[in-house]
């Protein structure tokens, strides 16, 4: 599986950073956000290191339709029943800080802090 060691996201999936998980299959995990914008925020990655989306190419179709299929079945299963948000940041105009591809999760009754 490919992992780059300074990948703060790679450290999650080996266990060297805790993180809250919620899912994880041989090829994703999903884990609650460290700083919630609304009150059910989890973030859904590939376990192999993917830097972003526009690193993407066919060859990730599947894993990416995983990605998003995965979404209302965690909603589901937090207590989401109001609908929700997915996102994904990429690159520095779209917003992202942490350089290993994710989808963020948002649900749970309004207001939220941000989104
Ligand atoms: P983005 O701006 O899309 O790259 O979002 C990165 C997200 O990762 C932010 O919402 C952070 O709160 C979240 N994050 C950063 N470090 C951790 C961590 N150790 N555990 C859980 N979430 C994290
Ligand atoms: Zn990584």
């Amino acid at each position: 599986m490919t992992a780059d060691p300074n990948c703060i996201f790679c450290k999650i999936v080996a266990g060297q950073i805790p993180s809250k998980k919620v899912y994880e299959d041989g090829e994703l995990l999903a884990f609650h956000d460290i700083n919630p914008w609304a009150p059910v925020h989890v973030l859904v990655i590939p376990k192999a290191h993917l830097a972003t989306l526009a690193d993407a190419g066919p060859e990730h179709a599947a894993m990416l339709g995983r990605m998003l299929a995965l979404a209302p079945r965690l909603m589901s299963e937090l207590g989401v029943v109001n609908g929700f948000r997915t996102v994904i940041n990429t690159g520095p105009d779209g917003g992202q800080e942490v350089y290993h591809l994710h989808m963020h999760v948002f649900g749970g009754p309004r207001p939220w802090k941000r989104g």
